[in-house]
């Protein structure tokens, strides 16, 4: 037998394809689909409740490595504005490419079958995620448009109030200063505006 590049141990093995089969590729084996399982867990519970935030550069632009497909795939889904956690990877994992590879995965390493189907997203599941997306990203427009709306009620509340306070300082005090002060009268109103802090 010639020699083994193992993906996994990421090493040469040069005892040939017994190596998947030995005790350290195995207990490595398991380490990754532990962890590996431990994000599709996390996503999957994105499929009934899908979590969707403003962009955040930082944090949405997260990837992760797919074992089964050795490649680095996009952990989120954005448009740039709005993120749909966890979309990506989700995405990723219905993919007919990904099912297909994690088979050969799965044969090519001697992984544990049990485990396998846990790695896949089925077509029910990536269909109801599609509904689920949808009512969330409707939600989260409706609350956006709603808080910009009191956002600009507020704006509008406080430039009355503004204009209250200036109009009341044009009938009471600006009289009273331009006895006091007399130059005033000779300042454009946008200077005593800026006097005032107004
Ligand atoms: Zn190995
Ligand atoms: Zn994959």
């Amino acid at each position: 037998m010639g020699p083994f590049y193992c993906e996994i141990c990421r090493q040469t093995d040069f005892s040939g394809k017994g190596h998947i089969y030995g005790k350290s590729h195995q207990s490595k084996l398991k380490v990754v689909l532990v962890k590996f399982l431990e994000k599709v867990k996390e996503a999957r519970r994105c499929i009934k409740r899908p979590q969707v935030e403003k962009f955040d550069a930082v944090e949405h632009e997260q990837k992760f490595w797919c074992y089964c497909c050795q490649q680095e795939i996009q952990k989120h889904v954005t448009d740039g504005r709005v993120t749909v956690l966890h979309g990506a990877l989700l995405e990723h994992m219905s993919t007919r490419e990904h099912r297909t590879k994690t088979h050969a995965f799965w044969w090519k390493n001697k992984a544990d079958p049990k485990l396998k189907e846990k790695f896949i997203i089925t077509e029910e599941e990536a269909e109801r995620l599609k509904e689920e997306v949808a009512k969330t990203l409707e939600q989260y427009e409706e609350k956006e448009d709603t808080l910009l709306k009191e956002q600009a009620d507020i704006i509008r509340s406080q430039e009355h109030h503004r204009l209250e306070v200036l109009q009341s300082l044009r009938e009471v005090c600006f009289p009273g200063m331009k006895q006091l002060y007399p130059y005033l009268i000779k300042l454009p109103i946008t200077v005593i505006k800026n006097l005032l802090h107004l």
